[in-house]
């Protein structure tokens, strides 16, 4: 995925194909992400398909500010990263609330006074933050400026300008994962986050088939040192022994649940994949990248979507889904 177009195929022909013993067609729809985080559109055989965008809200928006930036757009680069920060405030008060046990329609009834004011949200957020983790978020209200010169007065932002601001969007963003991934629960953050997909999910009526697509640009990674330093080890091993390593790898995909290591003689073995639910003692969130690495991935995805394009893409007829 990058920014708001994604290319996807249609899972009833695909399902039809390796029924019949055929090969899947490398055939896909390119569509747009609707901020519902469902996209429906029908293929070219009159299938209705249903695509369940997990990313956050503030994922994607980040994404669109990155993509501005590789496009040059440095206006709206900087419209999407407030945008981005905006619903990332969002999300983490509406975690904190779910972590607190408030209800889903306590928390919408309250969000309802914050919604249409960024200084609010913000004022929202600014003390969820303190009340929660014991120290205030810092916040440059310096940079605040720019964005409100560009947003409110029409300045048209130079190239550094949405360089500054983007680096202190991404900055204000990982530090907020940060703290929710050491310190919040991950069972806490898992079922937040498969509330939030079921709920849109359960929109979808039974004439739909439904697939799901997940690649954030964002990394939720919390890692070990232990986990580190065997991360490095298989790198290497997979280097000098390419075709067992992905023979090992598949036999791990098909026992479910388990991952590889290298063991105190340097063997690869295969072992206990983690419970994703436990807190890791030692872990810390490890999934930091700087502004240029994201460019560099986002311009990566630009350039592999212009080449699938040109061959198997078609432009899918996408449904409505304003109401649902
Ligand atoms: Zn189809």
């Amino acid at each position: 995925m990058v920014g708001r177009i994604v290319h996807v195929p249609c899972l009833k022909c695909h399902q039809e194909e390796l029924e019949a013993g055929r090969l899947p067609s490398l055939k896909s729809y390119e569509i747009l992400t609707p901020d519902t985080g469902i996209a429906l559109f029908e293929c070219n055989q009159h299938h209705h398909n249903a695509v369940l965008i997990q990313e956050q809200t503030f994922e994607i928006l980040l994404e669109l500010a990155i993509e501005n930036l590789v496009d040059k757009y440095y206006r709206e680069a900087i419209f999407n990263f407030a945008a981005a920060q905006e619903r990332c405030f969002e999300f983490f008060c509406e975690l904190i609330s779910f972590e607190k046990q408030i209800s889903a329609d306590n928390f919408s009834q309250c969000w309802k006074i914050y919604k249409n004011s960024s200084e609010r949200q913000l004022g929202a957020f600014y003390f969820l933050y303190l009340m929660r983790f014991n120290v205030p978020f810092e916040y440059n209200q310096k940079k605040s400026e720019l964005r409100n010169n560009v947003i409110h007065k029409g300045e048209i932002a130079t190239k550094d300008n949405a360089f500054e601001y983007g680096i202190y969007i991404l900055n204000n963003i990982y530090n907020i994962i940060e703290a929710i991934t050491e310190n919040i629960s991950p069972k806490i953050l898992n079922e937040f986050i498969s509330k939030k997909n079921t709920e849109k999910s359960s929109k979808i009526n039974g004439k739909y088939y439904i697939s799901t697509l997940s690649a954030s640009i964002l990394s939720w990674q919390v890692a070990t040192p232990k986990e580190l330093e065997q991360e490095k080890l298989l790198q290497q091993y997979s280097k000098l022994h390419p075709q067992e390593y992905a023979h090992k790898v598949a036999e791990a995909n098909k026992l479910g649940k388990k991952i590889l290591n290298i063991d105190y003689n340097g063997n690869l073995i295969i072992v206990d994949a983690p419970d994703p639910n436990l807190k890791k003692i030692d872990g810390h969130y490890v999934g930091r990248k700087s502004l240029d690495e994201l460019i560099e991935n986002v311009t990566q995805i630009k350039n592999h979507y212009t080449l699938t394009k040109s061959g198997n893409v078609e432009c899918a007829s996408v449904i409505d889904c304003t109401n649902i």
